[in-house]
């Protein structure tokens, strides 16, 4: 397979064919991500797609999913989508899950037919970086959506019936403490809502490259410290009432990991934040944090 630029996939698409089938995102405003800043928006080459899919016909038949890059996926047209995911059924058919990255505008531009057309061609899984559910930390970031509108492209997703894994980010309110607290405490609101199939919850990490590192660097964004990350993290937990999903925090960015169901394992993940606020757990050095 051969990739153009920064490839990046979610931690359970790690088995995964990764299939590059656009170049960069769609949006790539958002003050905190560096991922694609290199790339323009648009289709990946057909013939470059075209080899890389007769590439996984005789070299990957042990990997049953295939998660497509870069970003935005679903911001390609309709069409292309379908008769991609047709070539990807009659070439690889020991697939059984296509998986994708998908932004919350491009979910609204489709209807629940169509994503449900795509679902029966193999779309099994949406990953959509809701990041949080607070309006204010919404707009300072330039995600250039509400969190009415993150539950409205989440639930579009769950009525099609595909499995939707949504990304919340730790510490993208900054260290003032009232921030911090709505952050948590909406982007729980917005997960009861929205009821996600999966919510991956990652740590806020300042790049170079960003926005947000710039003005980290000028004194004009300040990332909590580690104590106070939990403390939000605990808020969204407790926040999670309502909630029947799967929490994960195994990204890399995270100083410790939870894994298990909302509502089941609560208890024992608000065990686990409060063991770490108190210095009882083994923290993960910064060094071992990634992106
Ligand atoms: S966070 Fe997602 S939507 Fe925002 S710029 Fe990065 S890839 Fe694009």
């Amino acid at each position: 397979m051969q990739y153009e630029g920064t490839v990046i996939r979610p931690p359970s698409e790690a088995d995964s064919i990764i299939l590059q089938v656009s170049l960069g995102c769609s949006h790539n405003k958002c003050t905190f991500c560096g991922a694609y800043k290199e790339k323009r928006f648009g289709i990946r080459r057909t013939s470059a797609i075209a080899r890389d899919i007769n590439f996984a016909a005789q070299h990957c038949r042990r990997q049953k999913t295939v998660f497509l890059v870069d970003g935005n996926v679903l911001a390609l047209p309709h069409r292309f989508l379908v008769d991609l995911f047709a070539t990807i059924r009659s070439k690889l058919p020991w697939v059984r899950r296509i998986s994708l990255y998908a932004g919350c505008r491009d979910i609204l531009s489709r209807s629940i037919e169509q994503l449900s057309e795509l679902k029966k061609l193999g779309l099994g899984r949406i990953y959509m970086g809701l990041e949080s559910g607070n309006d204010a930390v919404l707009d300072a970031v330039n995600k250039g959506v509400t969190g009415d509108d993150m539950v409205a492209a989440g639930r579009r997703v769950r009525a099609a019936s595909i499995f939707l894994s949504v990304t919340c980010l730790l510490g993208l309110a900054g260290a003032e403490p009232d921030a911090s607290r709505s952050h948590a405490e909406d982007t729980a609101r917005v997960l009861n809502r929205m009821q996600p199939s999966q919510i991956a919850v990652l740590t806020l990490m300042l790049l170079d490259n960003t926005e947000l590192g710039r003005m980290a660097r000028q004194g004009k964004f300040i990332l909590p410290g580690k104590s106070q990350l939990f403390k939000e993290l605990r808020i969204l937990v407790a926040g999670l009432s309502d909630c029947r999903s799967q929490l994960q925090a195994n990204h890399a960015s995270n100083y410790f990991q939870l894994d298990g169901r909302m509502p089941r394992d609560r208890e024992k993940f608000l065990s686990i934040i409060d063991n770490a606020l108190s210095g009882s757990i083994c923290i993960k050095p910064e060094y071992l944090r990634a992106l």
